[in-house]
């Protein structure tokens, strides 16, 4: 039933006594090892830290601190300041995506990839996947947390692992029916267009193709009904489960399990994590409806360690025990602190308006939309917020259908939004994330 019994039903509160173990020798060592720490931490006491109280004493990192500290890196710490071991001990390097400036890089030492290898196959084992699954692994980017990485967890399960890499969407569909695949790990939006593709490209419904597993994440959407239902019938899929990590601490870190309610946190033998209110930076407790921010310490990566990292991704705990054993909270990723946008004084999320708006016209529609931003600093919206919403047929599109879309978002959310109904296909699909946000061309 599990990968890691052990720690996957220790009873929450005793992971954190774990965690107040490791954390002292962490800190001495990234304090030893890297010149960032060591200025950071000079006036932190590792001795008096026991409690998730006491953490507070230690400054949060920020992803635009790493890139600043990457900019002045050289041969020898190709990793910038924070690399804690010599660039002979580091094996491979792996990056954020870049899409919100100057890609960050990390290091792996061959224990990091060790230990990625075991934390990955956790959360797939918790997703579903088992030694008899033919698991189709369709990012095309190894530098990315969701290619080689993921790669190296599904294959640590003993699943006959399928990685196309970046094939043509056509080869892709035509390896995954040659091959058998019966799981796919996509993001949610490549996986949506797959199911698209699939007819023109092999003349045969995705349905008739034998998937039994969907696995998605990288991006929010799973958490919402309507989509993993759309999935659910593209494929025929028995089950759909949604998986999350950063490359900046552990490429995955979260997994569902047969249950369907949330992401269990799978990485506690290697990561700490802490829910804050991303305003306060205050803590939150993990109680079911709480929405935060999560904050991570990969206590065991040796070569580019992040201490109270934030990761800006907003979640809401979905439930704190559950029927499968595992005794890690369940969550649902929500958005992105810093996809923000305020309408007024109203505070909304771009994925809260797309779930509004699947929940009540999802037949009419193909499921992308995005909010069309002036330039891409904007948050503030004095006016109805653009969305160009994709109807799924010309013919499919009901009377004043703009108007209800409209409606039913300032009635559920107390926002305006502006409504584009486009035609399929317009909105750009990209195999790695379709973004929920787009500036408009000037
Ligand atoms: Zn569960």
């Amino acid at each position: 039933m599990y990968w890691n019994k052990e720690f996957e039903t220790m009873p929450w509160l005793e992971v954190h006594n774990y965690w107040f173990k490791k954390l002292p020798s962490f800190i001495e060592y990234i304090k030893n090892n890297s010149e960032y720490y060591k200025k950071r931490l000079s006036s932190i006491e590792v001795s008096k830290i026991k409690t998730m109280e006491d953490m507070r004493e230690i400054p949060f990192l920020t992803k635009n601190e790493l890139r600043e500290i990457q900019l002045h890196s050289d041969r020898k710490n190709p990793l910038g300041k924070i690399q804690a071991v010599k660039t002979e001990e580091i094996v491979q390097v792996i990056s954020s995506s870049g899409t919100s400036g100057r890609p960050v890089y990390y290091g792996v030492t061959k224990k990091d990839v060790e230990v990625w290898k075991d934390a990955i196959a956790t959360l797939y084992y918790t997703a579903g996947v088992r030694p008899d699954d033919i698991v189709a692994h369709t990012t095309g980017i190894p530098l990315f947390a969701g290619g080689e990485a993921y790669f190296a967890g599904i294959r640590n399960i003993g699943a006959m692992t399928v990685w196309p890499g970046n094939l043509s969407t056509s080869r892709m569909l035509e390896t995954i029916r040659n091959l058998h695949c019966n799981v796919i790990q996509a993001t949610v939006s490549f996986n949506l267009y797959l199911a698209e593709r699939c007819q023109d490209a092999l003349g045969v419904n995705p349905r008739e193709l034998g998937i039994t597993k969907i696995i998605g994440g990288g991006e929010p959407g799973l958490g919402e009904e309507a989509i993993r239902q759309k999935l659910k019938d593209a494929w025929k899929a028995e089950t759909v489960r949604e998986i999350m990590g950063l490359a900046d601490v552990m490429p995955g870190m979260w997994g569902e399990c047969e249950d369907e309610t949330g992401m269990h946190f799978n990485a506690q033998k290697y990561v700490m994590v802490e829910l804050i209110d991303t305003v306060s930076g205050e803590h939150l407790p993990w109680e079911t409806g709480v929405i935060g921010e999560l904050i991570y310490t990969n206590f065991s990566r040796e070569a580019t360690p992040v201490l109270r990292y934030r990761s800006a991704d907003l979640i809401r705990v979905e439930g704190t025990s559950c029927a499968c054993g595992r005794m890690s909270p369940k969550i649902r990723c929500i958005g992105r602190a810093d996809d923000l946008l305020i309408f007024k004084a109203m505070n909304v999320y771009p994925s809260a308006i797309r779930d509004v708006v699947l929940k009540h016209f999802e037949k009419h529609l193909t499921g992308q939309m995005q909010v069309v931003k002036d330039h891409p600093q904007q948050v503030r919206f004095d006016r109805a917020i653009p969305v160009d919403i994709e109807f799924s047929s010309p013919e499919n599109q009901p009377a004043g259908l703009k108007q209800q879309i409209e409606k039913i978002v300032r009635d559920t959310l107390n926002i305006r939004i502006d409504a584009n109904l486009v035609p399929p296909n317009t909105i750009q699909r990209t195999q790695y994330k379709s973004p929920l946000i787009r500036v408009r061309e000037q």
